[in-house]
């Protein structure tokens, strides 16, 4: 079932190794790999754009720390790191 989209997320596609894990893992799934190639010829996650939660749990199965970056509306007291969780106002 769709959730409604109060997150979003960034992929550097030259950071993920195109494993599949985020997308297996996303519960709305809103995330696919692209047909195009990244620079390790590999197939590099992507976000739909529509429908993600802000979840995390992307975040957290990525084996790439620098890959995945979340956004969330209502964020817990992070502070804004790259490959982290971010308070934002979308
Ligand atoms: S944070 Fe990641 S796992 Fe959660 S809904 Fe958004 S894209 Fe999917
Ligand atoms: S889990 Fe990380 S490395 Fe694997 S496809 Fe997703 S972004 Fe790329």
């Amino acid at each position: 079932m769709a959730g409604q989209a109060r997150g979003n997320i960034s992929i550097d596609v030259e950071e993920c190794k195109g494993c599949g894990l985020c997308v297996e893992s996303c519960p709305p799934k809103c995330l696919e790999l692209l047909p195009e190639l990244n620079a390790y010829g590999v197939h590099p996650a992507h976000y739909t754009g529509v429908e993600c939660t802000g979840c995390g749990i992307c975040f957290y199965c990525c084996p790439e720390p620098g890959a995945i970056t979340v956004y969330r509306r209502r964020a817990p007291a992070k502070r804004a790191v790259q490959g982290g969780f971010h308070a934002t106002a979308l």
